[in-house]
C-alpha cells in the first residue's frame, strides 16, 4: 500500500506543477546536494533570434544568411529555425541541399551550388585551427551570443549570431535552490564566453561548456562523486544524463526522448519547479520517519 502522506504528496505534486514517474527518484530528492541544469531550452527558452550577420573576404550578408539558411533548413536544432527564420524575414531564397548531414554538438553539412557548406560552432574551427574571422566574434560572445561560423570549402565566409532568452523564471528557481543549500551548475555546449555570461546572470555556482553530447553523462558521473546531482534537461542529448543523474528531471515543454528518461517531469517548464521538487520530497519524507 501507499503511505498516506506520499499519497497526499503525490496530489500535491500534480497541483505545484510536477509530475512523478518514479517514486523512488522522487524519495531520493530528498538528499539532493547539487542540481546540474541543461542550458538551452532549459535555462534559456531555447527560442533563438539572430541579432548579427557577419561576412568575411568581401562576401555578402544575404548570401552568407542564404548559405547557412540552406543547409540549416534541414536541421531541427533550436539554431536552425532561428537560422531560417531570419532568413524568411529577409525575404531570402534558399538553395537546393543534397547530402545533409548532422553532427550533433558540433553542426551540420550539406552540398549546394557544387559546394561543401557546413555550419559549425566555435569548437570546430578551434579544432581545425581556422581562425574565428574578426575580434567582432569575440565581443559578441561576450555578451552572451551563440556564433555559429559558414564554412564553403573548408574556407570561413561568414558568422552569424544569435541570442537567446533566459527564462524569467530561471534566476529566481537558482535563488529558491540556493537558499536550500544546493550547489547549482549549468551543462552546456555552447562556447565558455556564453556560458559563463548566463552563468553570471543567474548567479550559478559552476559552469561546464562545450560538453559535447555524448560527454554529458560522464560529466555528471563526475560531479557525483561529490554530490548527490539531480540533472535537468530537455534535450534529446539530455537523455543519457538525465538517467545517470540520481534524480532525472525534464522540462515539460522538452523532447519526448528527454521526458521519458526522466523520473519527474516539470510540467510548466518553470525551472523554479525543481526547488518545489526537493521541497516537497524533504517536507514528505520527513514526516514519514
Ligand atoms: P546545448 O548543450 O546548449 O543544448 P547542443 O549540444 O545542441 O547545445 O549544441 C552545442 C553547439 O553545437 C551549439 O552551440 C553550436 O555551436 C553547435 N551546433 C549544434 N547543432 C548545430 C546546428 N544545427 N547549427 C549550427 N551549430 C550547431
Ligand atoms: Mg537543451
Amino acid at each position: 500500500a501507499v503511505p498516506l502522506v506520499v499519497a497526499v504528496s503525490t496530489a500535491l505534486a500534480a497541483r505545484s506543477g510536477f509530475l512523478i514517474r518514479d517514486r523512488s527518484a522522487f524519495e531520493r530528492a530528498k538528499d539532493l546536494t547539487a542540481v546540474v541544469f541543461d542550458k538551452t531550452g532549459t535555462l534559456t527558452t531555447g527560442r533563438f533570434g539572430v541579432t548579427d550577420v557577419l561576412a568575411f573576404g568581401g562576401a555578402a550578408e544575404d548570401d552568407v544568411v542564404r548559405a547557412t539558411a540552406s543547409v540549416e533548413a534541414h536541421s531541427e536544432h533550436p539554431i536552425a529555425r532561428g537560422v531560417v527564420r531570419s532568413a524568411e524575414e529577409r525575404g531570402i531564397s534558399l538553395l537546393p541541399l543534397e547530402n545533409f548531414r548532422a553532427i550533433p554538438g558540433v553542426g551540420v553539412e550539406g552540398k549546394a551550388g557544387g559546394r561543401t557548406v557546413r555550419v559549425v560552432g566555435p569548437g570546430y574551427l578551434a579544432e581545425q585551427g581556422i581562425a574565428a574571422g574578426d575580434e567582432r566574434v569575440g565581443t559578441l560572445q561576450r555578451q552572451g551570443k551563440t556564433v555559429v561560423f559558414l564554412l564553403e570549402d573548408d574556407r570561413l565566409t561568414g558568422a552569424i549570431a544569435l541570442a537567446d532568452i533566459i527564462r524569467p523564471e530561471s534566476r529566481e528557481g537558482v535563488g529558491r535552490l540556493k537558499a536550500m543549500g544546493i550547489r547549482c551548475m549549468m551543462l552546456t555546449g555552447d562556447n565558455r564566453d556564453v556560458a559563463a555570461w548566463v552563468a553570471g546572470e543567474l548567479g550559478l555556482d559552476e559552469f561546464f561548456a562545450g560538453v559535447l553530447p555524448h560527454e554529458k553523462a560522464a560529466k555528471i558521473r563526475e560531479v557525483q562523486r561529490r554530490y548527490r546531482v539531480a540533472m535537468v534537461g530537455d534535450g534529446i542529448n539530455d537523455a543519457p544524463a538525465l538517467v545517470q543523474a540520481d534524480v532525472g528531471i525534464a522540462i515539460g515543454a522538452g523532447t519526448d526522448v528527454a521526458v521519458e528518461s526522466a523520473d519527474i517531469v516539470l510540467v510548466k517548464s518553470d525551472p523554479r519547479d525543481a526547488a518545489a521538487v526537493i521541497d516537497l520530497a524533504r517536507k514528505t519524507y520527513r514526516k514519514m520517519f
